[in-house]
């Protein structure tokens, strides 16, 4: 990969307003950098060349796990991967995503990577926005709280303006049963679905990473459960949406067919039946 070779304005912000008043004053040309784990390999292969880069790495104001009233769990947009793998509060309130932080990537992105880079990205690979949009979260930011199902917008699309940063994240609590398949073979898979399901309230979630944001949630499937299909019977429903997602990697019916197994399989072993 290659070396990082423009000239840019660099400022490490020390708070959250110091960050907004550079990216103000800047809004067309400057860059948030986190955890660094995307933004700097697009840099070195030259696809971003940002002119400035507001560097909020070093705001602890952003790096907090806190419980909302009974039901809900509030997340820094700081928060990295490995806080959420092990924080207690989210083990017990939110175990789903603890396990999705366990799977991401290597040690060297989790212990840099951060829950707000992963959502501003909007990778559909990426599995935190998945989870986003299967449970309802809400994207909260500098200026407004917004539905994930609105702030993205399609495959590294959000609907953040200039100006405009993620502070943190609100995702329902729920330890429910739940399960979480991805394929590991690579550390980063980029082409295979990965898959969560979340028991909540009277019914079930259904997400899948890699078949672009729109849909990352089978809705077609979690309809299925609940008129009663078992899961071989709700993953037989016609959810071919993925097809139409463009990936010259790993070709669609591969993909189909996996999201077809793993989501079985997850629902198994949600429902306590499975491996
Ligand atoms: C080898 C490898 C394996 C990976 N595996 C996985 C995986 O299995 N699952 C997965 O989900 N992800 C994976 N990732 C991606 C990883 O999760 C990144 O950490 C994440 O996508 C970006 O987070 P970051 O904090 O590093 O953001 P950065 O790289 O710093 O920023 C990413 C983008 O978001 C913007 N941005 C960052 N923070 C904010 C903010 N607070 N407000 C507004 N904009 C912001 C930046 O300007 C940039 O455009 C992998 C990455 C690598 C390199």
């Amino acid at each position: 990969m290659g070396l990082i070779s423009h000239p840019m304005t660099y400022v490490r912000a020390q708070s959250i307003q110091e960050a907004i008043d550079v990216l103000s004053q800047l809004p067309d040309v400057a860059r948030v950098l986190s955890g660094g784990q995307s933004l700097i390999p697009l840099m070195k292969l030259g696809l971003a060349i940002p002119e400035a880069i507001v560097d909020i790495s070093g705001i602890g104001e952003l790096d907090y796990v806190h419980e909302r009233h009974d039901d809900m769990l509030e997340i820094g947009a700081l928060a990295r991967h490995s806080r959420l793998e092990r924080d207690p509060i989210v083990r017990r309130r939110l175990p789903l995503l603890s396990k999705v932080a366990r799977l991401v990537g290597d040690p060297q992105v989790r212990s840099l990577g951060t829950l707000g880079g992963s959502l501003a990205h909007a990778d559909p690979a990426g599995d935190y926005c998945m989870l986003a949009i299967m449970l309802d979260g809400v994207v909260l930011t500098n200026e407004r709280e917004v539905p994930a199902t609105e702030f993205f917008e399609g495959p590294f699309t959000t609907s953040l303006g200039p100006g405009e940063m993620v502070i943190g994240v609100r995702f329902p609590a729920t330890a429910y049963p739940h399960a979480f398949l991805k394929i590991t073979r690579l550390p980063f898979d980029s082409g295979v679905p990965s898959v969560a399901v979340q028991r909540l309230g009277e019914g079930w979630r259904v997400g899948l990473t890699n078949v672009g944001h729109d849909r990352a949630r089978a809705r077609a499937v979690e309809e299925a459960l609940e008129t009663g299909a078992t899961s071989a019977a709700a993953v037989s429903v016609p959810w071919l949406e993925l097809q139409s997602f463009p990936d010259e990697v790993v070709p669609a019916s591969y993909r189909m067919h996996m999201a077809q197994v793993l989501t079985g399989r997850a629902l198994d072993e949600a429902q306590g039946g499975g491996r």
